[in-house]
């Protein structure tokens, strides 16, 4: 039996949840494999751009903040920085004045000058406690969610309880049905309401990732801390909301976009040498990234059903779209204000993935999206950046189900 409710775009009904509830083990673990392919572990990042907004010295010192890039002959010859360096720009004029940094008319975040960066094996890099806090990564959250919104007024409405008043519920759907303060903000517009829960459900899900490998002081070892999840999520259960709600939002921009990713060029090493076997590893290799992919879009035409046609109607719809888009592209570029390379990193790829979602759902029509009509719809980094989100978020509602377990256990030995 479906609840339903005439709030937002995937509020319509809680089946949504529900089914994501159940395929979610699926989801992850094909995106778990499909993030492992050579075409979706390599991200070309330029990770140490200035500051646009303040001075930032509060650079993590700590080891656990660090990372290593790849080094360029690693990389498949044709994503290299010289192959690259040939793909044409965009025309000087629809170019902003940041040095190596751009964004289309359609974008929803700053792209980074394809020529410029790195590469990174995100697989050599999990998202997790790095000791990144205090003022600098406070500064960061502030600016995301005060100075770069809509003037919202919903941080303050939202519930809060204390540890000892939470209890995690049975199953992840009964999270959904507690009633969250601040939903029924009168005179809130959706696309501002929308803003709040997409970059809510973006920090609950770093958080979550943080606590399911938390650092122990006392032995020193990563594992997962409860009271840090109860504290930072559960006892807000609108953020766990938020989590589903982005799940939804990529899940529904990857089905949008399924035709043109079933025809995307995965070929990783295209242009290499001439030996046969290689060629034929690489075939497979290619083989095996569209199948594994196949399954996830598959799995996203089920059961992605946000209806992004309710936002963006009506009058001033331009105006909204418009400013929404330019505080996204602010979150990127606040993004090179985060004091802790690891979590730049993920930051980068998961606004990245998130706008390219934006993007997806509120920029292209079905002509636009037709694999044949359009084949640079999307650059490689943000087919990258749209798999690799989906998958934290994934992940992060793999994590809730072992908190929940871990929760029941305290229960029973108490
Ligand atoms: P914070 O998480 O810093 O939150 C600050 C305040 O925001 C809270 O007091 C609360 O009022 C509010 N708040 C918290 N969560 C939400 C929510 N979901 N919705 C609405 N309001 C909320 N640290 C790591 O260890 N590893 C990482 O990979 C990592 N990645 C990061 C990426 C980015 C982009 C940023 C900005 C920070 C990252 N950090 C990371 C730091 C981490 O997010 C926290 O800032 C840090 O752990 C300190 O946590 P805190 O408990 O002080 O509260």
């Amino acid at each position: 039996l479906c609840q339903h409710s005439t709030v937002g775009p995937i509020e319509t009904t809680l089946c949504d949840y529900e089914t994501i509830e159940s395929v979610n083990g699926e989801l992850y673990n094909t995106l778990s494999e499909l993030v492992r392919t050579p075409f979706f572990k390599y991200f070309q990042v330029d990770l140490y751009r200035e500051c646009p907004y303040w001075q930032e010295n509060g650079f993590c010192m700590n080891r656990e903040c660090g990372i290593t890039t790849v080094d360029e002959s690693e990389i498949p010859e044709r994503w290299r920085a010289a192959a690259l360096s040939k793909i044409e720009l965009p025309p000087l004029e629809e170019r902003v004045p940041l040095p190596g940094c751009y964004y289309r008319d359609s974008d929803f975040c700053f792209l980074d000058d394809m020529t410029e960066g790195e590469y990174v094996d995100l697989t050599l890099v999990p998202e997790r406690y790095t000791g990144y806090s205090g003022p600098s990564a406070h500064r960061v959250w502030k600016s995301i969610y005060e100075e770069n919104c809509f003037g919202l007024s919903e941080l303050n409405l939202l519930t809060s309880r204390s540890p000892a008043q939470v209890t995690l519920p049975d199953t992840l759907t009964d999270v959904l049905r507690e009633p969250i303060k601040g939903e029924d903000v009168d005179g809130e517009c959706l696309e501002k309401r929308v803003y709040y829960k997409i970059i809510s459900g973006l920090h609950a899900s770093i958080s979550t990732h943080i606590c399911m490998e938390y650092l122990n002081q006392t032995t020193g070892e990563m594992g997962p801390n409860l009271e840090c999840f109860v504290t930072r999520v559960a006892s807000h259960p609108e953020r766990l909301q938020y989590i589903y709600f982005n799940t939804v939002l990529l899940l529904r921009a990857v089905s949008r976009i399924g035709p043109y990713l079933r025809d995307y060029d995965y070929c990783s090493l295209a242009t290499s040498t001439p030996h046969d076997h290689i060629l034929t590893e690489d075939l497979q290799e290619e083989v095996k990234t569209r199948a594994t992919l196949s399954e996830v879009i598959d799995i996203a035409e089920h059961v992605g059903k946000f209806d992004e046609r309710v936002l963006f109607r009506g009058e001033n719809a331009n105006i909204l779209k418009e400013e929404f888009k330019a505080h996204f592209r602010n979150v990127s570029r606040i993004m090179d204000c985060v004091g802790c390379d690891k979590c730049r990193l993920w930051g980068k790829v998961q606004t990245t993935g998130l706008a390219t979602a934006l993007k997806i759902l509120f920029e292209m029509d079905e002509t636009a999206l037709d694999p044949h009509k359009n084949q640079n719809l999307l650059q490689r980094s943000e087919v990258v950046a749209l798999v690799n989100t989906l998958h934290r978020f994934s992940e992060s509602l793999q994590f809730v189900e072992s908190f929940r377990d871990m929760w029941k256990k305290t229960g029973e030995s108490d």
